[in-house]
């Protein structure tokens, strides 16, 4: 049977990303012209408040091979690409941010690992240009605390950039989560992944679009996604907490007894903040899970889409909100 996929799919999540997207397209298209067969490239506009959308239609309009995404709002970096990825039809899916921070120009040596047979072939840093130090050693530290909390293998120093074939596309739609650690959860589902080091460039044009905010928000998404651990804190300083209340309480207790007790303001107020601080502690992990838990219970669609443009006319959204599963939009 002959496949009517396109061979490779390009995703791209944009956010407010104008100035980068007419050299995106550009290193983009030479980059597939290289590959044998067909290709396209989604670009997913997740809510920018700049001219992106225009642009990306502008760009579509003389390229048959672009399928742009217009998001509802912006939805966050994570679930744009849960966007493109399942609009995109592709056998192989070559997923890279708009900045051009990774070259696109490694494909074809990507390509040939999967021909090779590699499932996901994700890049490693082997460099970061451009990062502020803060940036690197938050990284750095972030990846470690996950290796060590998770029993799922993440691997270091890799973002989203990755190729990776459609059966293990596949199965990353399937799952529902809406706290979503892309790299995490393609790392868990198995099969050949392989590393493929690179030296990362310093963005094209414009600024970071994760702001400290957000990489807070990921990493206490990837932690409570890939580990119970800190439930497991919770419970041990519990029991801490625990063991130092019996003690002062026995010495309190003799202290009554046997000496002249103290006004003891000092002691009572530091016992009491510790327990306070304690049980505000155990409550906030708890509370962080809850919260997901709430939130996924809801059920809710992971994303809005509000048009998909392609050339022969743009097509009304796939079903009007509701995208969570990958038969919802495989037919767009
Ligand atoms: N992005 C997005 N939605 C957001 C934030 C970011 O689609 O709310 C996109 C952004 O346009 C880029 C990618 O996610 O293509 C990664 O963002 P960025 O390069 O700013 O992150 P950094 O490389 O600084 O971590
Ligand atoms: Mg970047």
């Amino acid at each position: 049977m002959v496949s009517d996929r396109p061979r490779v799919s390009v995703v791209v999540p944009c956010y407010n990303e104008q100035d980068v997207l007419h050299e995106l397209h550009r290193r983009l298209s030479a980059v597939v012209d290289e590959q044998e067969g067909t290709a396209e490239i989604v670009l997913v506009n997740d809510g920018s408040k700049d001219a992106t959308w225009e642009l990306m239609t502008e760009l579509a309009a003389s390229d048959p091979r672009l399928v742009c995404v217009n998001l509802s709002r912006n939805h966050g970096h994570q679930l744009a690409l849960t966007a493109g990825l399942h609009i995109c039809r592709g056998e192989r899916i070559f997923v890279i941010d708009a900045d051009l921070q990774d070259p696109p120009e490694l494909l074809s040596q990507m390509m040939a690992r999967i021909d090779a047979g590699a499932d996901v072939v994700y890049g490693k840093r082997r460099q970061r240009e451009g990062e502020s130090a803060f940036k690197l050693i938050t990284a750095a530290s972030f990846y470690r605390i996950i290796d060590w909390m998770s029993d799922t293998q993440i691997p270091h120093d890799a973002g989203d950039f990755r190729l990776m074939t459609r059966r293990a596309l596949d199965v990353v739609l399937d799952m529902p989560e809406r706290h979503r650690f892309i790299r995490g959860m393609v790392s868990w589902i198995g099969f050949n992944q392989e590393p493929f080091l690179y030296d990362r460039d310093a963005r094209f044009a414009g600024q970071t679009k994760y702001p400290l905010r957000k990489m807070i928000g990921l990493a206490k998404d990837a932690i409570t996604a890939f580990s119970v651990k800190p439930l497991t804190f919770a419970s041990t300083f519990g029991l801490i907490a625990m063991g130092i209340a019996v003690l002062t309480v026995g010495y309190a207790v003799i202290s009554y007894f046997f000496f002249s007790t103290e006004p003891g303001w000092a002691s009572v107020m530091s016992v009491v903040a510790f327990f306070g601080g304690v049980q505000l502690l155990v409550l906030g992990v708890i509370g962080e899970y809850l919260g997901r838990l709430y939130e996924q219970a809801k059920g809710r669609p992971l994303f809005v889409i509000d048009r998909v443009h392609r050339t022969g006319g743009s097509g009304p959204p796939p079903r009007a909100g509701a995208v969570r599963t990958r038969a919802t939009t495989a037919d767009v």
